[in-house]
């Protein structure tokens, strides 16, 4: 796809970008390259300054940074200010914490034969990111922050709707002080993906995406035998149980569904209510969706964003259409959507039969599945019943019931009487289809890094 900005509130495309030759990406590189060679022995003060001054620059830049998220792909201008201010937070936590994290680590050997053995994290060298548009900037942040901490170099292949965002982030990074070549943003399509990760030079790769880009690219990087990490889809189960306080738990669905314009890989996409409250929760759920407002993303009255793109919202309207054909109702609450921008009306599918396929599926906008379970047992086997792994959550008035009933979900993240929350200092990651390896914490930190014994042996001879 041609890296394009087009306005999805308008339809206008206001700006192209050319994509990178494929001399230009080798050149970026060994920019990258030769950019490691030097950061790699940078301290970590100064690593850590430069992270606290990225932050700083997002939140002095807050306003115009959040203006090209909503005009790119369309999110509420509230909620791109929110994902600056994430990004900054994320930023902030590897300044305060990256040394700390990556000391070298004494290993408790139990002969003293084998040496004083110390573990220590150094980094690989130039790695690969693969972003997705739904937060541009907080993708290029959970990625980056931890990595070029760790002392690796990255080069970034973003999405081709969110070309300005790209551009603007490395604009931000060589301002906060970043060599050149430690961050570069190329406007790179599908093919070239694998120039990159052939090259000896690149350590691996990192993508966030939806499973086919995972299966792709997550190929080629075995092929060429790097290292990769996948932050795939999600269909995260959304589980009310009999005592849940319902006013409050249908307030958290409608959120945890719609906001993002319902693009969000841990949005709450399955509903799974327990059957003595399943009437009472679809009555306040579909009363709370109806009073959302589709409208022009910056103005502050929005409160249920346009897709991405046009080809989003058709996709999503086919999706519908096919989980009809196989025998879901579909119904459509609130307004009409506005004559113009890639609206899709919200709808809540319920009747999805256990031969219904749409039941697997990833409706990225706002589309709810809803589910009747039996009881609690029922509402487990359903919510564990997804090609996916990603987040979920449990609504009931008995917290620690509830932590007891996270525990029996098969997902990266499980929160009780929360939809899957979103911060700097949470881990985030899936299991089964919604990939493998985790962001952020040190568990991010340590993903590209050389996990490298140095033992020292002091006995006299082998025998
Ligand atoms: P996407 O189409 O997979 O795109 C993601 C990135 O991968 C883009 O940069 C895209 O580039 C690239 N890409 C797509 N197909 C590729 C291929 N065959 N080879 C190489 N690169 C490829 O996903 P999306 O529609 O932008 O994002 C939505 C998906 O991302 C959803 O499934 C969502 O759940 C998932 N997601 C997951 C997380 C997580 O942390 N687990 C977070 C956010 C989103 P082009 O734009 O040039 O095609």
């Amino acid at each position: 796809m041609p890296f394009a900005t087009t306005n999805p509130f308008t339809g206008e495309t206001l700006k192209t970008f050319p994509t990178a030759t494929d001399a230009q990406v080798v050149e970026a590189i060994g920019a990258a390259h030769q950019a490691f060679r030097s950061w790699r022995e940078t301290s970590f003060a100064e690593r850590a300054r430069i992270m606290t001054n990225a932050a700083a620059i997002l939140r002095r830049d807050s306003a115009s940074l959040a203006a090209i998220l909503t005009l790119e792909m369309g999110k509420l201008l509230s909620e791109a200010k929110a994902e600056v201010e994430l990004s900054a937070a994320i930023f902030d936590y590897y300044a305060r914490h990256a040394e700390a994290l990556l000391q070298p680590e004494r290993l408790p050997v139990a002969d003293p034969a084998e040496g004083e053995a110390m573990l220590v994290y150094e980094p690989l060298g130039v790695l690969l990111c693969v972003e997705p548009w739904n937060f541009p900037y907080y993708q290029i942040a959970r990625i980056i922050a931890p990595q070029l901490s760790a002392g690796n170099t990255m080069l970034l292949k973003h999405a081709s709707n969110v070309p300005q965002s790209a551009a603007a982030f490395e604009a931000l990074m060589l301002e906060a002080g970043l060599p050149k070549g430690a961050f570069i943003n190329l406007y790179v399509d599908h093919k070239q993906i694998e120039l990159i990760l052939n090259d000896p030079r690149v350590q691996g790769v990192a993508l966030t995406g939806s499973e086919a880009a995972g299966a792709s690219v997550a190929a080629a990087a075995g092929k060429a035998l790097k290292k990769s990490t996948m932050e795939l889809g999600g269909a995260d189960a959304f589980v009310v149980l009999a005592d849940a306080d319902l006013e409050k738990t249908t307030k958290w669905a409608v959120f945890g569904r719609h906001w993002n314009g319902g693009q969000v890989c841990v949005s709450s996409k399955r509903m799974i209510i327990v059957d003595p409250v399943y009437d009472a929760f679809l009555e306040g759920y579909t009363k709370g969706v109806a009073a959302l407002r589709m409208g022009d993303p910056f103005d502050p009255e929005t409160t249920l964003a346009p897709l991405s793109s046009q080809s989003a919202a058709d996709d999503l309207k086919a999706m519908i259409r096919k989980a009809v054909e196989h025998g879901a109702t579909a119904t459509e609450v609130g307004p009409e959507a506005p004559n113009h921008g890639a609206f899709v009306r919200p709808t809540i599918l319920t009747d999805i039969g256990e031969d219904n396929p749409a039941r697997y599926w990833e409706f990225f906008g706002p589309v709810s599945m809803l589910f009747r379970a039996k009881d609690e047992a029922d509402a487990i086997r359903i919510a564990n019943d997804s090609p996916f792994g990603l987040g979920g959550s449990v609504f009931t008035s008995d917290p620690a019931h509830g932590a007891e009933v996270a525990k029996k979900i098969s997902t990266g993240m499980v929160f009780v009487n929360h939809p899957t929350m979103v911060k700097a200092d949470l881990p985030f990651g899936g299991v089964r289809r919604s990939g493998y390896g985790r962001e952020l914490l040190d568990l991010g930190l340590k993903e590209f890094v050389n996990h490298k014994l140095i033992d020292v042996v002091d006995i006299d001879a082998p025998f």
